[in-house]
């Protein structure tokens, strides 16, 4: 048993008893922690309001043996992200950001720069000039990639042929794009136009470039496949992909 403080992003929370609740949080320090908040329903209790979805807090926890749950002793917020509540289809972008980081990591693995992405996906999400479409593709990809699912953009996801953008493939069973050689090897696929597969790597790129991302219909098309692709590779549909906008 030992004492540890992280800093977090709550991205789940069920109660447990008639003051308790059980907490998913998502840190830097330890990826992913399941942990009990004893008095964590009491309006005054040492979590304030802490341990509310999505908000990111400076915690204190007892760390338990494996098998058991992890014990939150302490939680301040550090901050909040306000602007989703007054745009519905962030908000919706940042539950799914935590739908994701729940679901496609496991305990205790910690992923520090995916916290950094997250925290940066939230920030951004539902600010003015900012399309929440390609602000929550951008970190659907590199959450992907991190992780080991992101899908081959570069070169052809068969037999590793550079891209051209003719007659370009996507396929979720094949790992990404596939060059017109390997098609028809392939049967689930559909075509991919040389704007959408230029727009998945503008998407993917460090940094802001999915903020050049505009066109109304290139979102579209992007959405469409990353529903495809998540839903095959996670084996089933994630809750929030029905509310997410382009
Ligand atoms: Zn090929």
């Amino acid at each position: 048993m030992s004492l540890d403080k992280a800093t977090a992003l709550v991205i789940r929370g069920t109660d447990f008893s008639e003051t308790s609740r059980i907490v998913t949080l998502w840190t830097p320090e330890f990826g992913k922690v399941r942990a009990l908040a004893k008095g964590g329903r009491r309006l005054k209790s040492n979590f304030d309001v802490a341990i509310d979805l999505l908000t990111v807090c400076g915690i204190v926890l007892i760390r338990k043996t494996s098998g058991s749950l992890d014990l939150l002793t302490e939680a301040q917020v550090q901050e909040r992200f306000p602007q989703l509540r007054h745009d519905l289809t962030a908000l919706y972008a940042g539950y799914y950001v935590a739908e994701m980081l729940g679901d496609w990591t496991q305990d205790h693995d910690p992923h520090p720069s995916l916290f950094e992405e997250a925290v940066v996906t939230l920030r951004n999400l539902g600010q003015p000039g900012v399309v929440n479409g390609p602000c929550l593709a951008h970190f659907e990809l590199v959450l992907l990639r991190e992780l080991g699912y992101g899908p081959a953009l570069d070169f052809c996801a068969d037999c590793g042929a550079t891209l051209s953008g003719q007659g370009l493939a996507f396929s979720a069973a094949g790992g990404g794009v596939l060059c017109q050689a390997c098609q028809p090897r392939q049967r689930e696929k559909r075509p991919l136009s040389e704007a959408t597969w230029r727009t998945l790597e503008r998407l993917r790129s460090p940094g802001e470039s999915w903020r050049e991302v505009q066109d109304p219909h290139l979102r579209s098309e992007v959405r469409q496949l990353l529903d495809h692709y998540v839903t095959y590779v996670l084996g089933r549909r994630p809750r929030l992909l029905p509310y997410l906008g382009s």
